[in-house]
């Protein structure tokens, strides 16, 4: 299908289609697996150019599509209108009243440079390059979560353009319904252009990384089954198994190996982390321990995230408890004795805030979990049943029937709606009707087919 630009309303930005000089660098997602096939790509400068192509699409009876970095681009946005956030940069700190106001194509490392003069942090996730706005929709699961909660539980205000074109502030009294939705329901309800929410007052953590080899990975995971059971709140720890590329910029041990990677972020004194974390250390030799304080810009040290774009198929499932029976499943599917195509199996310790109803109660799924099992693979064309079929074997536990949509990669509108409970689905469903009656929003996470 080609479509005529003759009726689209004045844009600031650019917009391009297939063919343009610079729709393939428009339309790249940091998960290079996914390649998006718009009809056209309007690259918003601000709040008007997000109306403006949401009403035009209404127009001419186009699907509507986000895109702020590409790190959740699940699956492709095609034969519609996709809008571009990056160039919508705006971010503005207020230490009297501990906020911050992202704009839709802000990343995490904006905000924490902006706030740390100020002694203060926002919940941003494991890696700083991700936005901040489809995390947080998403709920926004990161390193201080345990002591804070999600990034959902403390948005103070959104504003979004829904299906009408119309732009809306929303907040806990206006229109609440959708407040509560679109915190938790991510794109499903219309395109966020800004999100204001709270920081915290942390300047400073003790936290990083150990990893040990992957020969010690049964001792060191089901060790870390009963010591992160007893952990304070105050210290939010994971544990994955990394099939590392034999990159050089990695250091030696670490390159085109298999290690047990143990990420820790506390807040609380160096002697108190330490004497808490000293039982993990004792379980194996370390290959590289970096866990020290840290400025909190240096947070992405806790998981060393791959920064470089790549091409990734995921999913995870979340874990009333930590069973043995689950520690020998994932050793089975994905221990040192096995040869699998993924490149991380990470157990990440919920629970603590995590758990609890927030101050404005929101559509975050998977509350009450203590775990999160989540699984990734190289998402290459040939690899994908195989690795698809890999990241079953390892995610087929005793788990619960929620999940994190931020952590539910691709899956068919009634596996995602499988997250919430019936009666927090029923709600969901009813205000997508209400504010999406067409499903114009059906790209990314979708919960309407
Ligand atoms: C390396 C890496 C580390 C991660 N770490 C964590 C973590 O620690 N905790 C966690 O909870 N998640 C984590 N995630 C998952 C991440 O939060 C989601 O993939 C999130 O959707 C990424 O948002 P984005 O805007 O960067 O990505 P994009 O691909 O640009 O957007 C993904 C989706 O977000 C929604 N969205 C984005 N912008 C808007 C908007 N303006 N309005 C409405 N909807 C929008 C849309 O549904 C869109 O399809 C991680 C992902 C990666 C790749």
């Amino acid at each position: 299908m080609t479509i005529s630009l003759n009726s689209l309303p004045a844009i600031a930005g650019p917009v391009f289609v297939p063919g343009d000089e610079g729709f393939a660098a428009e339309i790249a997602a940091w998960n290079v697996a996914t390649t998006h096939e718009p009809l056209v790509v309007v690259g918003a400068t601000g709040p008007q150019d997000v109306a403006a192509a949401v009403r035009w699409a209404g127009t001419q009876g186009l699907p509507v599509f986000v895109q702020a970095t590409g790190h959740g681009a699940v699956r492709p946005a095609t034969g519609g209108v996709l809008i571009t956030t990056s160039r919508m940069r705006d971010v503005s700190v207020d230490p009297l009243t501990r906020r911050a106001r992202a704009a839709a194509g802000v990343r995490w490392s904006q905000v924490i440079e902006a706030a740390a003069p100020h002694g203060l942090a926002p919940l941003n996730g494991s890696s700083s390059q991700v936005g901040v706005v489809g995390y947080t929709l998403g709920g926004g699961a990161g390193p201080l979560g345990r002591r804070f909660g999600f990034a959902a539980d403390h948005v103070r205000s959104i504003e979004i353009v829904t299906a009408d074109g119309a732009l809306r502030t929303i907040d806990a009294d206006r229109e609440a319904d959708l407040f509560w939705a679109v915190r938790g329901g991510k794109g499903n309800f219309g395109i966020v252009t800004a999100i204001e929410f709270d920081l915290f007052e942390v300047d400073g953590f003790w936290g990083g990384g150990i990893y040990f080899p992957g020969t010690h990975a049964a001792e060191l995971l089901h060790a870390y089954r009963t010591w992160s059971a007893g952990l304070p709140e105050e210290m939010s720890t994971s544990v994955a198994l990394l099939r590392l590329p034999p990159l050089p910029e990695l250091p030696e041990p670490l390159r085109g190996a298999f290690v047990v990677h143990l990420r820790v972020a506390y807040l609380g004194s160096d002697e108190d982390g330490a004497a808490l974390l000293a039982p993990m250390r004792a379980v194996a030799p370390a290959l590289i321990d970096d866990v020290s304080r840290l400025p909190y810009a240096a947070v992405d040290a806790v998981h060393r995230d791959p920064v470089d774009p790549m091409p990734s198929r995921e999913r995870g499932v979340l874990l009333g408890e930590l069973t043995a029976a689950t520690v020998d499943r994932v050793l089975d599917a994905a221990g040192p004795a096995v040869d699998v195509p993924l490149a991380m199996v990470e157990l990440r310790h919920l629970g603590g805030a995590f758990a609890r109803t927030p101050a404005v109660p929101n559509a975050v799924s998977g509350r009450g979990a203590q775990y999160s099992l989540f699984a990734i693979g190289l998402g290459l064309p040939d690899l994908v049943p195989v690795v698809d079929a890999a990241i079953d074997r390892v995610l087929t536990v005793d788990r619960l029937p929620s999940g994190l949509l931020n952590f539910s990669g691709e899956a068919a509108p009634e596996a995602l709606l499988a997250n919430w409970a019936p009666a927090d689905r029923d709600r969901l469903l009813r205000v997508k009707h209400a504010y999406d009656p067409t499903n114009v929003f059906c790209g990314g996470q979708a919960i309407v087919a």
